[in-house]
């Protein structure tokens, strides 16, 4: 990182090699570049190997092509690649003879493995290789124990991180990039459009449309909306799905078109300066769910194979189901329980969920159909437009009791209890399943307690215009107890 590029590089460009950090502002790869004073390469690699959702798929698409734009009014150029990773980067190599290559760190496996391989092939060609932290508020191996051990309880781990006080400030946008010219021919080079992430037939895509637009300025808006008109009551309204109780940032992070270092120091600013108080609850509270995705993707480092694997092995003996009818009735919304149905068909329909309703729909899976947490994990990873390979599979080992610091097993969400409490007016059901909206509040929640003529009022027939329940819920809670207690012996 202390390499001098002045003088001895003549007119040979630097590479910036973009992957999930797609912005401008506050990225470590590209300042760097850009000091060097050299022309500069902006690269980006599509490997078909990529195990990408089709929401992310969608959402890849948009966030190329803003990003695209925002690098060409920069002056600079975006060369999207195709291939498999590892040759293709080889090749840019091989070809342009840069000066220097930049690269923000990741944390998966596989991903750095790949990482490794090329910096190995830098030091072989005598290319200087640079890498950065860029896109947590603290990279996994530097939260520690007093005795230079990992946390496993995220408590533990958040007081730590607090105590480290605030992650290094953002970085500024380069005011101007100096574009290399790009070689005529180049292993892979290809376009947006040829990348063909949008879905044809059928466009299932136009309700992701309406809700969200990708890329670093839409970002930015996302973010002081929130902390203009959200953040104030965070720490107490978050759990309720209805209405735009939370930042709905998760994707923007996900594809790094905001780094948490900028929502950090943009949370404390707003705090500092604003008009009307806002409290240090919601603050704080809202800070400590952001270092969830930190603590999601350090116990990925630690544990690679956690998409694949119980963190904790009891778990393995757990006999779950193996009822693809009732999967299906819980993925298309259709299990008779409208707050569960009204967060399935709110991730069809947009592509994003609520996370209290997340956290519902897991433990109803896994605890009242009694499949297997990996099933909801692949569901979710080929649905959401912010699946992240880290906070998807914690999350979902935490609801089902398998994970680290989990939820205990025996703690099954009870769907309508959960639903009178975060829904009470059933805003949110009524949005998602319409064809409850006439029923009484209180029958919203479970309309299999309504009145006949309350449901005959409401225009629903139990069975044929809405399911009834799929399973009921004091059996299925005993159920998944005694498949528990089966399991542990
Ligand atoms: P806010 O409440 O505004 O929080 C701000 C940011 O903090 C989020 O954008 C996110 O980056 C982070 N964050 C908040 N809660 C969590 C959490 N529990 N775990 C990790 N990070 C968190 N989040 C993902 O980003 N990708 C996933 O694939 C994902 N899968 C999930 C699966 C299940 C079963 C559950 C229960 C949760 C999952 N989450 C996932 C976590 C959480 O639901 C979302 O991060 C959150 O709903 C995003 O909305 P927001 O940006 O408005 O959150």
């Amino acid at each position: 990182m202390t390499t001098s590029y002045s003088g001895k590089s003549g007119d040979k460009p630097v590479i910036v090699w973009f992957r999930d950090d797609l912005r401008l502002a506050d990225n470590p790869a590209l300042h760097a570049a850009a000091e060097t004073g050299l022309p500069v390469l902006c690269v980006f690699v599509h490997d078909p190997a990529l195990p990408l959702g089709r929401a992310t798929r969608w959402w890849l698409d948009g966030a190329l092509r803003a990003f695209q734009a925002s690098i060409t009014a920069c002056g600079g150029e975006l060369l999207v690649l195709h291939g498999p990773t590892f040759e293709i980067m080889c090749d840019v190599l091989r070809t342009l003879q840069p000066a220097g290559i930049f690269w923000n760190r990741r944390y998966g496996l596989h991903e750095r493995n790949i990482d490794s391989r090329v910096k190995d092939y830098c030091k072989e060609n005598s290319i200087a290789a640079s890498s950065f932290a860029a896109s947590l508020l603290h990279e996994p191996w530097t939260v520690q124990t007093r005795a230079g051990g990992r946390f496993r309880v995220y408590t533990a781990w958040w007081r730590a991180v607090c105590e480290m006080g605030d992650p290094a400030c953002p970085l500024a946008a380069p005011e101007r990039l100096c574009s290399a010219p790009v070689p005529e021919v180049l292993a892979g080079r290809t376009t947006v459009d040829a990348l063909a992430l949008l879905p044809k037939t059928p466009d299932w895509a136009a309700g992701l449309r309406a809700e969200w637009h990708p890329g670093e300025e839409k970002a930015q808006d996302y973010l002081g909306a929130f902390l203009n008109d959200t953040l104030e009551g965070y720490a107490t309204l978050r759990d309720r799905p209805a209405g735009v109780s939370t930042s709905r940032l998760s994707p923007y992070l996900r594809f790094g078109h905001l780094s948490p270092r900028q929502v950090w120091h943009a949370t404390k600013r707003a705090v500092q300066t604003a008009s009307h108080e806002i409290s240090l609850a919601d603050q704080d509270k809202f800070l400590s769910e952001l270092g969830w995705r930190d603590f999601a993707w350090s116990l990925l480092f630690d544990r690679p194979d956690l998409a694949s694997t119980n963190f904790r092995p009891e778990f393995d003996a757990m006999r779950w189901l193996d009822e693809p009818d009732m999967f299906t009735a819980w993925a298309r919304g259709q299990t008779g329980y409208p707050l569960v149905d009204a967060g399935m068909r709110q991730l069809w329909i947009t592509g994003w969920m609520h996370n209290r309703v997340r956290m519902v729909v897991a433990s109803f899976l896994t605890k009242h159909l009694l499949i297997d947490w990996r099933k909801g994990a692949r569901w979710f990873d080929d649905t959401l437009v912010d699946a992240d390979p880290a906070s998807n599979v914690m999350n979902w080992q935490w609801v089902a009791g398998s994970g680290v610091d989990a939820a205990p097993y025996f703690r099954v969400m009870n769907p309508v209890l959960q639903s009178e409490k975060f829904d009470p007016d059933g805003e949110y059901i009524k949005k998602f399943v319409p064809e409850l909206r006439h029923l009484p509040v209180r029958a919203l929640h479970a309309p299999w307690q309504a009145s006949p003529a309350e449901l005959t009022r409401a225009g629903v027939r139990l069975g044929e215009t809405y399911p009834c329940p799929v399973v009921e819920h004091r059996f299925a809670r005993e159920r998944a107890l005694a498949a528990w207690k089966a399991s542990t012996g």
